[in-house]
């Protein structure tokens, strides 16, 4: 794609690294097969090829964000599906990143939007504000369809309908300390806790810790560790993501001059492709250019540094599990048959639910803020999933896990709860 920048607005290097990656597109619109918004909604500008027509133009006319753009961006999932697709190697993820920063530097939203983004960015990252919040969201459920006929607060109802009923599972995983391997070490890494996801599911880092342990791998939780920074990235809060970002490479830093790591292990891969990427978010800021690449080198998901144990094959479960590869596993990390073929190993009968590239429509906080579209994409999801006939379903990160468990009666469990299982850890409840 032609681009008419001037040397002063390359001058800029986030417009320079934009002005790169639309030269790579060449307009085929092979992406839009993949894309789920242009999946459903059919409009060309919901499309990954009109999302980048729209940015170009917003870069280059050196022009803010206006309502048109905005719809079309706030409606991209940044499930990376095009990413997959594209034959010439466009980087959408960090052409859509700038788009963002852009947009929330120059656009004002309207009140409520503000308001809710603002919400989130402040609750969410930080367990000790979500776990109260998520409290109070059950408490207003039955208010939920009341709010969701009026559009401005169809977001909070969404919030409302997507907290876990019952009481949530507390867990000691997210405690920082060393967990010390049962059998001679073979290994050390520390393990991300994040912020949602040790509200939502303490117990995937549980397994995760278990398995590990009694593989010989030293786990540590380090002091001082928090969210990887995804959510506010998403939002284009450029600063508050990079904040975390630094927090994280200092806390691992200290880890690695202390013992050493062979790994820092995710067991959200939303938090995965973010971790991967601290290399390049940090990579114009002297201090921490060279350290933010050192960590991102070492961030595994979890089955990827599962799969370097090279663990025995067991017999068979019985049991069927449909595994859902969500999008930041297949298109942010391209981890694609590793999960699987552990779960096979493991002793499960594994299927592939149609349409795997298309996103469940959880998307961080997708779900929260497009809940129309993310809804259509969930009952698609679900379709396709169920019409395997699975005994169980499995997948890799917690959004995920939310988003599909609040649209089916099926058991959703994280893909290391099954390997723990298999490898001699407890039953999981949720197959009690
Ligand atoms: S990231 Fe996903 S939703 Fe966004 S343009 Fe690409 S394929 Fe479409
Ligand atoms: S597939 Fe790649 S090159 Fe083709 S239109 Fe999409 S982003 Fe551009």
């Amino acid at each position: 794609m032609q681009t008419n920048f001037t040397a002063e607005q390359l001058a800029d290097p986030y417009v320079a690294e934009s002005e790169k990656i639309l030269r790579r597109c060449v307009h085929c619109g092979f992406c839009t097969a993949t894309c789920p918004t242009y999946v459903t909604l059919g409009n060309e500008l919901d499309s990954p090829r009109g999302r980048i027509y729209l940015i170009k133009d917003m870069l280059e006319n050196d022009r803010p964000a206006d309502a048109e753009v905005v719809t079309h961006i706030d409606r991209c999932l940044s499930c990376l599906a095009c990413m997959t697709t594209c034959p010439s190697g466009v980087d959408y993820m960090h052409l859509v990143d700038h788009a963002r920063i852009h947009i929330e530097k120059t656009y004002r939203r309207p009140l409520m939007d503000r308001m809710i983004r603002q919400m989130l960015a402040v609750i969410l990252p930080y367990p000790s504000r979500f776990r109260p919040a998520l409290a109070l969201a059950r408490l207003g459920r039955p208010f939920a369809p009341l709010l969701r006929g009026v559009k401005p607060l169809r977001p909070v109802a969404a919030m409302l309908e997507l907290a876990p009923q019952g009481r949530l599972k507390h867990s000691d995983s997210a405690h920082p300390g060393i967990r010390a391997p049962e059998v001679a070490r073979r290994g050390r890494v520390a393990i991300l806790t994040g912020c949602a996801q040790p509200v939502l599911d303490g117990g995937i880092n549980e397994a995760a810790i278990r398995l590990l342990t009694r593989l010989g791998v030293e786990v540590v939780v380090p002091e001082g560790e928090g969210c990887c920074g995804a959510l506010v990235h998403h939002m284009g809060k450029e600063d508050p993501a990079l904040d975390f970002a630094r927090r994280n490479v200092d806390v691992w830093t200290r880890e690695i001059e202390r013992g050493g790591l062979d790994a820092i292990i995710i067991t959200a891969s939303g938090c995965g492709t973010t971790i991967k990427d601290y290399g390049h978010m940090l990579r114009l800021d002297p201090a921490y250019a060279e350290k933010a690449a050192r960590v991102s080198a070492l961030a595994k998901d979890v089955t990827e540094y599962i799969a370097t144990l090279e663990l025995p094959a067991q017999d068979s479960k019985g049991m069927t599990v449909a595994y859902h590869s969500a999008c930041s596993m297949q298109h942010g990390q391209k981890i694609t048959q590793l999960p699987k073929a552990l779960l096979a190993k493991a002793g499960f009968k594994v299927r592939d639910p149609a349409e795997g590239h298309l996103c469940c429509g959880s998307a961080g906080t997708y779900n929260i803020m497009q809940p129309e579209i993310s809804a259509q994409l969930k009952a698609r999801k679900v379709r396709n999933i169920e019409a395997t006939q699975p005994d169980v379903i499995a997948t890799g990160n917690i959004g995920c896990m939310t988003q599909i468990g609040s649209g089916t009666a099926l058991p959703i469990l994280h893909t290391v709860e099954l390997l723990d299982w298999a490898y001699g850890g407890p039953k999981p409840a949720k197959l009690a």
